[in-house]
This record gives C-alpha cells, sequence and structure tokens, in this order.
C-alpha cells in the first residue's frame, strides 16, 4: 500500500519544492485547498428499464491564473482524493506551461464498459447538467481523460449549449472537429511527450537511434508517443496495456501493435507476433534507456522504484511515481522527467482550441503543432534552467517555476474581501 495518497502526494512535492526555493508556507498556503469540490448523485435509466445512482465530482483546484482547467475520468477506481489531486496537478501544470488557466478535473465513477452507447449518453448529459453551475468557458472547461473522448465532449458541449439556447462550443476542449475542436488535438500529448523526449536526449548528448524505450500504456497517449518516438529513430522494446505487455529486445512493430489496437477496440493479449508476453510489472522493470508510464497513477512505488533499469523516466501518465520512490529514483541517478511537464501537450493544444472557439477561428495543423512545440519547449528549458541552477531534480524545478508565478499571481491579486 501507498503511504501516501494522490492529493497527499502533491502536497508533500509542493513543500518540498517551497523549501528548496526559500518560499513561505503563508506566501503558498492557499493552493494546498483546492477551492471548491462538488460531489454529485446522477441517476440514470439503464436500457433494462432499471434506475441506476452513479457518483461524480468536479474539483476546482484553483482559478488564481485563469479559468479551471482539467479532464473528466469515467473510471472504476475514481475517488475524490483523486480528483482532487488529478485538478491541482492541472493547475500546476497550466502554470509551468505559463498559459491563462487554473486547475480542475472531474470523475465519475463507472465502468463505461458496461454501459450501452446510449446509457453513456444519458450518465454523460446527467453528469453536465448536475456540474453545469460550475462550468463555463469563463468558469471551468472540461476536456478529456482516461475512459473519456471527443464523443463525450461533444455531448457535453450540446448540453451546455441547450441550457443557454445557443452553441457553446468554448465550454468543452477536445471535441470533434465538426463540433468544434481542433486539429491536432488528440494526437497533442504524445505528440509532446515525444518533443520532451528528444529534448531529453538531446539535453543529455544521447542518440536517438541507440537509444530503448519502454511503454507502459498504449491508449490514446501510449500509442502516440510511440508512434513519434519511433518515427524519430527510437527502438520500442517493450509496450502494454491492461491485459499486459509484450517485449522484444530488437524492437516491436509499433505501426502494426497501434493499428491493431484501433484506438481501445482490441488488447495486447489478442495481437500475435515476434516477442515474449510480459506483465506490467515486469515492463516496469524490463531492460530499457527509456521508461514511458502513459497508464494511471502510482505505478512506481517502494516495491520496484529499485529494480528499475532505465536511466530516463519521462511521466505521461499523471502521478505514475509516489513520493517515497521518486527519492529512490533520485538516489539511483535516474532522470525523471514529471508529469506536470511532460505531458502538457495536451493542455496546451486544448487552449489553442479554446482560443479559437472563443475567436470562431480555424487554425491548421501545422500551425497548432508549431504552438505546441514552442509553448511545451519553453516549459521545458525554463524547467531544465531552474533545476540546474537550484542544484534540484526536474520534478522539484517544474515545481518551483509553478509555484513561483502563482506565489506571484496570489501576492497581485490579493485576497477578497
Ligand atoms: P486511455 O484510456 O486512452 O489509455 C489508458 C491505457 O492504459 C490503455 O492502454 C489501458 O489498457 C492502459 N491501462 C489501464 N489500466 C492499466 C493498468 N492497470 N496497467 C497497465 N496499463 C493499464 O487514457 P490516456 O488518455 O492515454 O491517458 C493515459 C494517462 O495519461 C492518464 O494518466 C491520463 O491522466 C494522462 N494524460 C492524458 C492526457 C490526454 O490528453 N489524453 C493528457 C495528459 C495526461
Amino acid at each position: 500500500m501507498a503511504k501516501y495518497s494522490p492529493f497527499d502526494n502533491f502536497l508533500a512535492v509542493v513543500d518540498m519544492a517551497a523549501a528548496a526555493d526559500g518560499i513561505k508556507e503563508d506566501e503558498y498556503v492557499v493552493v494546498k485547498y483546492p477551492e471548491r469540490e462538488l460531489k454529485v448523485a446522477l441517476p440514470i435509466r439503464l436500457d433494462s428499464g432499471e434506475t441506476k445512482v452513479f457518483e461524480g465530482y468536479r474539483v476546482q483546484h484553483s482559478t488564481l491564473r485563469g479559468p479551471g482547467k482539467g479532464g473528466v475520468r469515467f473510471h472504476p477506481s475514481v475517488d475524490i482524493d483523486e480528483v482532487k489531486a488529478l485538478a491541482a496537478w492541472m493547475t500546476f501544470k497550466c502554470a509551468v506551461a505559463d498559459i491563462p488557466y487554473g486547475g480542475a478535473k472531474g470523475g465519475v465513477i463507472v465502468d463505461p464498459k458496461t454501459l450501452s452507447k446510449n446509457e453513456l449518453e444519458r450518465l454523460t448529459r446527467r453528469y453536465t447538467a448536475m456540474i453545469l453551475p460550475m462550468i463555463g468557458p469563463e468558469k471551468d472547461i472540461p476536456a478529456p481523460d482516461v475512459n473519456t473522448n471527443a464523443q463525450i465532449m461533444d455531448w457535453m458541449m450540446d448540453t451546455y449549449s441547450m441550457q443557454k439556447g445557443y452553441a457553446v462550443h468554448g465550454v468543452v476542449t477536445g471535441k470533434d472537429i465538426e463540433v468544434g475542436g481542433s486539429l491536432g488535438r488528440s494526437e497533442a500529448t504524445g505528440r509532446g511527450i515525444s518533443f520532451v523526449t528528444f529534448e531529453t536526449l538531446k539535453k543529455l548528448n544521447r542518440d536517438i537511434n541507440k537509444t530503448n524505450f519502454a511503454i507502459q500504456g498504449m491508449g490514446n497517449v501510449g500509442s502516440v508517443s510511440a508512434y513519434l518516438i519511433k518515427a524519430g529513430g527510437g527502438k520500442i522494446v517493450a509496450v502494454s496495456d491492461v491485459s499486459g505487455g509484450i517485449y522484444n529486445k530488437d524492437g516491436l512493430d509499433i505501426d502494426e501493435i497501434v493499428a491493431f489496437l484501433d484506438k481501445g477496440k482490441r488488447l495486447l493479449k489478442d495481437y500475435q507476433g515476434d516477442f515474449v508476453r510480459i506483465s506490467n510489472s515486469e515492463l516496469l522493470e524490463c531492460e530499457c534507456d527509456v521508461l514511458i508510464p502513459a497508464a494511471l497513477e502510482n505505478q512506481i512505488t517502494v516495491e520496484n522504484a529499485d529494480k528499475i533499469k532505465a536511466k530516463i523516466i519521462i511521466e505521461a501518465a499523471n502521478g505514475p511515481t509516489s513520493v517515497e520512490a521518486d527519492a529512490i529514483l533520485n538516489k539511483k541517478g535516474i532522470i525523471v522527467i514529471p508529469d506536470i511537464l511532460a505531458n502538457a501537450g495536451g493542455v496546451i493544444v486544448s487552449y489553442c482550441e479554446w482560443v479559437q472557439n472563443l475567436q470562431s477561428l480555424l487554425w491548421n495543423e501545422e500551425d497548432v503543432n508549431a504552438v505546441l512545440k514552442r509553448i511545451i519547449l519553453r516549459a521545458f528549458n525554463k524547467v531544465y534552467d531552474t533545476a540546474t541552477e537550484k542544484q534540484v531534480s526536474f520534478r522539484l524545478g517544474a515545481y518551483i517555476v509553478a509555484l513561483r508565478r502563482l506565489v506571484t499571481t496570489f501576492r497581485l491579486r490579493g485576497i477578497f474581501p
């Protein structure tokens, strides 16, 4: 069992970053408390005619630097502590990227695979209606996360718009293009991971053509990261999903695997080819140079941190490393590029989508990808310089960058009333 809950994990890292930068508790205490937490009961009519009540949440951690921003997760293990942590990480992620958002997150305790499409639509619409007083283009802008997608965002946009009486595109991001989505959004997080990966290797003078990668999770983020890193010259030796992993020291055929998985329609356990089957824990400990956790939180813990062979970890998932495990990785000299920096590509392109929606503009994909690259590399270099100057890990460097920005805004805005 992890000693810390995800929100405790967040608080512990914030305190460490503040101490490393000499920021007094009084200057940042405000970010230790989520601004608003809403718990909702969601009755829906099942196709069988029965009524079932689900539980959902929306948490706005901070609106200090702008409207709340963060995804909606549909998963059986969602709980309020996890949603609070995910919301807080969004505040810090947006501050590291220096985009004008606070942080928020939502979730519903459900395994969406057990629902029909109609039931899922009714659940999504009821959830949107119940959190409606909290959301809006100037207040809080949801987006997809684990087990939610563009279709779910389209239903959320429609539900909100029906209450207002006109189409409000800017209320959610990650929508389908035809509903006001942005080109490049669905690949954005994985593309951001690839930019950060290439930049990290460049800084460390490592040749990507001689670098082996292992990727845990082959959903939206993992599969796009794998595809782009391979296209950039990297060799992917191991990948996994919820059904288990596969390993081949000579490299896997990522294009074929991504096509086979077909955006979550199939599982790796049914894929046949030239490899050995491994478990998810074996993937984390396998022989590789770079490990990319791209599934769920709390994967690298005190139980396995010592056994990790990778020299570099790029955190594509949110919160994949526990605080205690992070200390072990640091001691071993493993470089960890933290989640709030590495996976910021998704929210950066969500920002592009929102800006297009507010201005009724349509950007082409090249322009979107160029903005993504510029913002994420600017953030990377700021974190790199700060961590180097303060002689701390990249995680603490990223938290220091975010904390300084949040503290400055808090000081300038002051406390109402
Ligand atoms: P997804 O639902 O598309 O994919 C999740 C993947 O993880 C799937 O391959 C699934 O099979 C696998 N998985 C689930 N449980 C697992 C387990 N116990 N062990 C191993 N693999 C498991 O989700 P996603 O959008 O790719 O998100 C993945 C991570 O990235 C999450 O932590 C999410 O919060 C984070 N993230 C996503 C985005 C985004 O834009 N989608 C942005 C930032 C961060």
